[in-house]
């Protein structure tokens, strides 16, 4: 299969502003490759695929980027600003796809979606979010009509956030089991993970650190400054250890040594990529019930499942953590959550969307 795939129009590859969508795409590039596809990748200027696909084509396209949906009003338009990059992206991509199979589509956004009604190339969509969008979820809801089998989601709790969908394809996520070390670390700190932004509920992991007298170790972009400076302002200070966004490589190798990752998620988390990779490192996750991480973690043998917002509730699966066995973290990913097994349902999911519009 010949696959084009378009990135997200926010942030280059390797910036960490498009979230969990830049470690996704790298992991179906690199499943679709060793499984025998050719793979093209459109991707904002600057951007880099990890090592290891380099034999994917990278095409790199400049312009403004949009403004993420999770920041906007539900019910605001749709905006495309002068040098729109995600416009020059589709512009590539459908150029391109002329000679592929079927165009990928990975930015959560109505355009691309939109064109998947006026062209005769087939455009599959992977939607990376829940509905964060009134305008975006009423186009899927017509494009789906139409076309049934060009939709994937992460998670079913994913896909529940757009009712009109039938029969959700759902294709989890994928991670490179090779590029994370198993590490035993019983006595280390607790660690959060993720964009720093309100939808990501950073104070509540903060609040059970300090309650136990412990620092908290943060990894990720500060997309909202002013909100990460309030919550550094409202705890003692030194509670937060900022650690910065790092490269998949150097967060898999300090994350292992933490006893315990909390995530505490205040949106309808499409998925939760942070969760499975502290999994993979062997590192047990305390999270909310809500969203993707309620589906991926298995309550009392891979972490602890809270009610969601329940600070106190998270606290006290922290105090008894050890009771998780690490090994049993690892496991779970190496047998649901590999690079091939998500290509794997991908390549399904492409054919039938592909078989449709003939
Ligand atoms: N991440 C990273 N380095 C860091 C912190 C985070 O590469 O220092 C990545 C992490 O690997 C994950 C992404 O940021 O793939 C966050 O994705 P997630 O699905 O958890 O949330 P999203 O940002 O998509 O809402």
């Amino acid at each position: 299969m010949r696959v084009v795939l378009i990135s997200t129009p926010i942030g280059f590859l390797g910036s960490g502003k498009g979230g969990g969508v830049e470690l996704t795409l790298n992991s179906l590039v690199s499943g679709l490759l060793s499984l025998g596809h050719s793979v093209e990748v459109i991707a904002p200027k600057n951007s880099k695929l990890y090592s290891g696909n380099e034999k994917a084509t990278l095409y790199l396209v400049d312009g403004e980027d949009q403004i993420s949906w999770q920041h906007q009003n539900y019910n605001s338009p749709v905006s495309i600003p002068e040098n729109s990059l995600l416009v020059g992206m589709l512009e590539k991509g459908l150029d391109l796809a002329k000679k592929a199979d079927v165009l990928l589509n990975m930015s959560y956004d109505w355009l691309p979606i939109w064109m998947t009604l006026n062209v005769d190339i087939p455009i599959a969509h992977i939607i990376s979010m829940g509905s964060e969008s009134s305008v975006i979820s009423n186009l899927i809801s017509k494009v789906y009509a139409k076309h049934p089998y060009n939709f994937a989601f992460h998670s079913k709790i994913q896909a529940d956030d757009y009712p009109f969908i039938k029969k959700p394809i759902i294709i989890g996520n994928g991670f490179k089991l090779d590029n994370y070390t198993f590490q035993n670390s019983l006595n280390g700190p607790l660690a959060w993970v993720g964009r720093v932004a309100p939808e990501k509920g950073l104070e509540d992991a903060v609040y059970v650190a300090n309650k136990l007298g412990e620092k908290l170790k943060v990894w990720g972009v500060k997309e909202d400054e002013i909100y990460a400076s309030k919550i550094e302002q409202s705890f003692p200070k030194g509670t937060i250890d900022w650690m910065g966004f790092l490269s998949t490589n150097e967060l898999q190798e300090e994350l292992g040594k933490c006893r315990a990752l909390l995530n505490t998620p205040k949106w309808n988390e499409a998925f939760g990529n942070v969760v499975v990779e502290a999994l993979a490192c062997g590192v047990p996750v305390i999270a909310y019930k809500r969203g993707g991480p309620s589906e991926i973690i298995q309550h009392g043998e891979t972490g602890y499942l809270v009610d969601p917002d329940d600070k106190n509730n998270m606290l006290s699966y922290v105090e008894i953590i050890e009771k998780i066995e690490r090994k049993k973290c690892r496991e779970w990913v190496e047998k649901n959550a590999s690079t091939d097994i998500f290509a794997n349902k991908v390549v399904n999911w492409l054919n039938k969307a592909i078989d449709e519009s003939k």
